[in-house]
């Protein structure tokens, strides 16, 4: 029987900046009860994102911020152990929105039942889930891919770009990824089948990357911004698609970094469009049946990068949002 006691992970502070520890602190509350309509779900993984370091900001954004003084939010896989909602037995797995915590409740809602065969309950968090489907939809929609065409991502080893990279394959076009090291470079190219992958932490990236893209860039995903999207900006190609997914280089700048060149967008007709994953929700079945057949027939590969421990959790999200993790951030929290 699981214990009494919920230990959680709140945002102690809003961070100015780059975040540190102090920002967080870890404190053991009751376990709560189910009440009537509620299910209480045991969190076996929490899943760490770059969109967190958002939420810990009051800026303005596109999601409301997460709350001084409450548990960090976060989607989690758990187990329910304890349900008073009609849909929901005792031993079921879900996707859920559970925070840093071991213990949450749920009226329900937003909750996803999953099926351990199908697949590892952690990639419902990964290439199977949140990730996987930004990698689907903002590709395959914005950045319209064709045959023989050279798609660029960068944090290519992580768990957007890994998978942008590998249906980009998939579609007939020519994937260059960028990361941060060798080691994720040669991974990159030799597991995930990449043509090339450019270290952006090389002293000489820029020419590097040129030359990994002999034929210009028809479609740059863009992940992180500043130093690495200004050595892409001179390749794109007439007609570059850009699906501006993220920004991580910039997050935690505290003045605004020089922008693109603006000229050249409307020179070269380029098309440059944000987009949340959630505009795509009607998207969610298509992207289950492609991507987790091409999982099972290890079309695409996936890697995590599991911590353990919800105590772990504050110091695993400072290094992901420092290139320390190598694949998909999850927090393994109970067996
Ligand atoms: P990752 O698993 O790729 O982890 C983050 C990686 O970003 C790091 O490992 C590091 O890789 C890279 N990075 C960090 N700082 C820098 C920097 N200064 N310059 C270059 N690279 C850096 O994260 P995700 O795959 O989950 O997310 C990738 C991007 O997609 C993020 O920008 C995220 O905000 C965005 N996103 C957007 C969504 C949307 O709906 N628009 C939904 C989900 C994610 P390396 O060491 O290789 O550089």
């Amino acid at each position: 029987m699981a214990g009494s006691v919920n230990r959680q992970v709140l945002l102690k502070s809003r961070p100015e900046g780059a975040p540190s520890l102090d920002n967080f602190e870890l404190i053991e509350t009751p376990r709560p009860q189910a009440a009537a309509g509620e299910v209480l779900m045991r969190t076996l993984y929490l899943s760490l994102d770059p969109y967190m370091r958002g939420r810990m900001s009051a800026a303005k954004s596109y999601a409301a911020p997460a709350a001084v003084g409450q548990p960090m939010v976060g989607g989690t896989v758990g187990e329910i152990v304890a349900s008073r909602h009609p849909d929901y037995a005792s031993g079921d797995i879900v996707l859920g929105f559970g925070g840093w915590q071991e213990y949450a409740l749920s009226n329900g809602a937003g909750l996803r039942k999953l099926d351990p065969a199908a697949a590892p309950v952690s990639t419902a968090l990964g290439v199977l889930g949140m990730p996987g489907m930004t990698a689907y939809v903002g590709l395959l929609e914005i950045g319209q891919p064709k045959p023989g065409e050279t798609v660029v991502v960068a944090a290519a080893s992580g768990a957007v770009g890994s998978v942008v990279g590998q249906i980009a394959r998939i579609k007939g076009c020519r994937p260059v990824g960028i990361a941060g090291g060798t080691e994720k470079c040669r991974f990159v190219e030799r597991e995930l089948g990449f043509d090339a992958c450019v270290d952006h932490r090389a002293p000489d990236f820029a020419t590097r990357l040129q030359a990994a893209c002999p034929n210009g860039i028809d479609v740059y995903f863009e992940n992180v911004g500043g130093a690495v999207q200004e050595a892409v900006w001179p390749l794109l190609n007439d007609f570059a698609r850009i699906p501006v997914c993220g920004l991580i280089a910039q997050y935690n700048a505290l003045t605004p970094m020089p922008g693109p060149d603006m000229f050249s967008i409307l020179r070269k007709r380029l098309t440059l469009r944000g987009f949340i994953v959630t505009d795509f929700a009607a998207k969610q079945a298509d992207f289950i049946r492609d991507v987790g057949q091409w999982v099972r027939a290890g079309r695409i590969k996936y890697r995590e990068d599991v911590v353990v421990g919800l105590e772990n959790a504050p110091s695993a999200f400072l290094g992901l949002l420092q290139g320390k993790n190598f694949g998909k951030m999850l927090v393994r929290v109970a067996d």
